[in-house]
């Protein structure tokens, strides 16, 4: 066996030990859990980090910011009850690693990053895993995308002072969903909020502790 077939096996092994331990987490979705089984995360780190890609941790991507817990990432995956063929927006690219969780679902994946220099890093890794139907953009994702709105859900992966209205607008008055941390910017609750016609619900889940949401409609 050589060097690199042998890392490749025990990071294969790492990312089954991870599974194991987001379904004892209490992650019971099976169909997530089987996107997180098939996504490279150490495709997603810098050299110094890759090792470590299968820890239950955040790591740093540059530019102060960090790829999320796999926790997180399959706790607000979860959350949004996705099926094959939504639209989802999501706002805070960094590595692209929840980008290409949620492409591995066979959602319509909409992602925007404020550092433009990690949406390009972002691009480069999910057009080299095969994900050319993901469309992204740099810029302020607390004003969302209008040009395609609506969304049958909408991610949030930075912590928010409150909930953006532009994006409870361009949330689908067909059973919308959004999930989002909101509190201070070291610690958030994350909630889940649900639209039906014009009307909107919160459901406050748990503590979370994310980077904050820098922008017009967020810090
Ligand atoms: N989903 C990412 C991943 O798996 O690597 C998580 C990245 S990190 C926790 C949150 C990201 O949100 C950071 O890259 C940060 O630059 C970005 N961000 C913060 N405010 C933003 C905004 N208003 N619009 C777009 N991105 C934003």
């Amino acid at each position: 066996m050589t060097e690199r077939s042998r890392a490749g096996g025990l990071l294969g092994e790492g990312r089954g030990r991870l599974v194991e331990e987001l379904r004892a987490r209490g992650i019971h979705d099976e169909v997530v859990l089987k996107a997180i089984a098939t996504v490279p995360r150490e495709k997603f780190l810098d050299r110094t980090f890759s090792s470590r890609a299968y820890e239950d941790s955040a790591l740093p991507i540059g530019e102060g910011q960090t790829i999320s817990q796999p926790f997180t990432v399959a706790f607000q995956t979860q959350v949004l009850g996705l099926k094959p063929g939504e639209k989802v927006l999501e706002i805070g690219t960094g590595s692209g690693y929840q980008t290409a969780v949620l492409a591995a679902l066979g959602v319509r994946v909409f992602t925007i990053e404020r550092h433009i220099p990690l949406l390009e890093s972002a691009r480069k890794r999910l057009e080299a895993l095969g994900h050319h139907r993901v469309i992204s953009r740099g810029g302020d994702g607390t004003r969302g995308w209008p040009e395609y709105a609506p969304f049958d859900a909408i991610l949030v992966t930075a912590g928010a002072p409150d909930v953006p209205e532009s994006l409870t607008k361009q949330l689908s008055s067909e059973g919308g969903r959004m999930v989002i941390p909101v509190g201070g910017k070291d610690k958030q609750k994350m909630y889940l909020i649900r639209k039906n016609g014009e009307n909107l619900s919160g459901e406050e889940l748990s503590d979370f502790s994310f980077v904050p949401l820098i922008g017009k409609e967020g810090w």
